[in-house]
């Protein structure tokens, strides 16, 4: 077993390896998922207090409804020739007036409320939509970031690739199916030298039968990790 190519076609993997990895951790990649994420629920947000907007339209043209009934009725006593009534009707329109005055002051309370809660809602409506924005752009320049940086990496990751396909042709296929299964599990590297009794990248102690498997076959699968281990 070629041990030798297996080595080398790994030291160049490393570098892609290293390269992937950059690309993957990439912070502005992170920051472009998260902007995206705050601009959903930003304007999930937004959407809601659309609703409540809505609820509360509804609640004013309610309140204003009642307000003009409750108005009309006291605007008709006004209207009444006192002179023409008797004592009872009197008191009894004085009774009728004292309560629709009640009544219209509860509702332009209402009103006061009403108009509490939407000034309030506005300044969330604000407060949401500059969220949204403010995720907006800041998705917009880590997602230019991070392409940058991938267009940077990418010719040499190609060349990589190039250079790692040729070298897999002198390697054996079952080997490098092998190398190329542990790989894509984000384990590196792949193939590791025995270290005393261990192997060189979990640690675990291997049994006297598998030594023995090593020393005659040059390389063995590691039980434990899985990882190629060859003798130095
Ligand atoms: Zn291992």
């Amino acid at each position: 077993m070629e041990i030798n190519k297996i080595l080398e076609y790994q030291t160049l993997d490393s570098e892609l390896f290293k390269l992937e990895k950059s690309l993957r951790d990439n912070q502005d990649k992170k920051m472009a998922a998260q902007m995206q994420n705050n601009a959903k629920i930003a304007q999930e947000r937004s959407l809601k207090l659309d609703e409540k907007a809505k609820e509360l339209e509804k609640e004013y043209q309610n309140a204003k409804n009642q307000y003009q009934v409750q108005k009309k009725k006291m605007d008709e006593i006004f209207e009444k020739d006192v002179d023409k009534l008797s004592k009872e009707e009197v008191e009894k329109l004085e009774k009728l007036k004292d309560k629709l005055a009640q009544n219209l002051s509860i509702l332009e309370r209402n009103f006061a409320k009403i108009a509490e809660n939407m000034s309030g809602l506005l300044s969330e409506f604000n407060k949401t939509k500059n969220a949204f924005q403010m995720a907006k752009e800041q998705f917009a320049r880590c997602k230019q970031n991070f392409d940058k940086a991938q267009s940077q990496a990418l010719p040499r990751q190609q060349e990589l690739t190039k250079k790692l396909t040729s070298l897999e042709k002198g390697i054996d296929a079952k080997i490098i199916e092998e190398y190329k299964k542990r790989r894509a599990e984000n384990i590196f590297p792949v193939v590791v030298s025995l270290a005393g009794n261990c192997c060189g990248g979990c640690r675990v102690e291997l049994s006297m039968a598998n030594i023995s498997k090593l020393k005659e076959n040059g390389i063995l699968t590691c039980e434990h990790c899985h990882r190629i281990i060859y003798l130095k």
